[in-house]
């Protein structure tokens, strides 16, 4: 892909599954950093009260003082007082731990729920190529807040015999969201994770994907490898912790289908 002369505004794409283990974290970390590795400038949202995206990228969510927690709940507080910046270059972070899970309650009361973070990002957008949520796994009001500020969801589905799932109620959601609050989001793709082509099994359950999905399953395939959980521990992206792997790779050309689909509505 061609380079950037100037950056943003940023696209918002929420990582999205009300089920967990499916590798919306590590899609995340890995999406974000084959963009960055194209020149893209990229900022990552820990949407998750768990902090699996902060701690994948090797920061420690129990020693922050200030989260996204802080920017959603807190008036006055800008960006870059919880921006936090990656060994990856120009792909950045906003943080989030345990405080987060209160802003799910807290937030009910408030005028216009449904668009906290889309508000909060708002001022971030211009220097942005790409902003990326991670979603925590449910389907309650801060993944409604994702969505309603997202402009197209990826959907990773492990390619296990459940992975269908749950899925007809995840499409709901988003056509909700799409009537009542946010009409220009798209669902830009389904991610096939964690397949393993020596299994018949995991064939069969792309081959259903497929068959459900049509053109919204991206071509790119996550295979199944240890060296994703490697890189947890590691508290790196795939593509620098192992960058001639197989997983870097196929990040790297999830990336170009990125930048080829998730492009501005003209
Ligand atoms: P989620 O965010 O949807 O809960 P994660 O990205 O945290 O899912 O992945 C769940 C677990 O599976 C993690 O331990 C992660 O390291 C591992 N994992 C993710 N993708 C793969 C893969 N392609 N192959 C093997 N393990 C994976
Ligand atoms: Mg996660």
């Amino acid at each position: 892909p061609a380079p950037l002369a100037e950056h943003g505004p940023a696209q918002i794409i929420a990582m999205c599954n009300q089920k967990g283990g499916v590798g919306k974290t590590t899609s995340t970390i890995n999406l974000g950093a084959a963009l960055a590795e194209y020149g893209r400038r990229v900022l990552l949202v820990d949407f998750d009260p768990q902090g699996a995206l902060s701690v994948g990228l090797g920061v420690n969510p129990m020693e922050l003082d200030v989260t996204v927690y802080n920017l959603l709940m807190e008036r006055g507080l800008t960006a870059d007082e919880v921006l936090l910046k990656t060994a990856v270059p120009g792909m950045d972070l906003l943080p989030s731990n345990i405080d987060l899970s209160a802003a799910e309650v807290q937030l009910v009361s408030e005028v216009a729920r449904e668009s906290a973070l889309a508000r909060a990002l708002r001022p971030l957008l211009p220097d942005y190529d790409y902003v990326i949520i991670d979603c925590q796994p449910s389907l309650g009001l801060l993944t409604v807040n994702a969505l309603t500020a997202a402009h197209s969801v990826i959907v990773p589905l492990e390619c296990e015999f459940f992975a269908l799932r749950g899925v007809a109620l995840l499409t709901e959601t988003i056509e909700k969201v799409c009537e009542r609050l946010n009409p220009d989001l798209r669902l830009d793709g389904i991610l096939a994770t964690m397949y393993d082509s020596r299994t018949v099994h995991s064939r069969e359950v792309l081959a259903r994907v497929v068959e459900a999905f049509g053109d919204h399953v991206f071509h790119t395939v996550i295979g199944r490898t240890v060296r994703f959980p490697e890189t947890t521990v590691a508290g790196e992206p795939i593509t620098t912790y192992a960058t001639n792997s197989v997983g870097a790779a196929a990040y790297r050309q999830l990336a170009r289908e990125v930048l080829d689909r998730c492009r501005p509505v003209e």
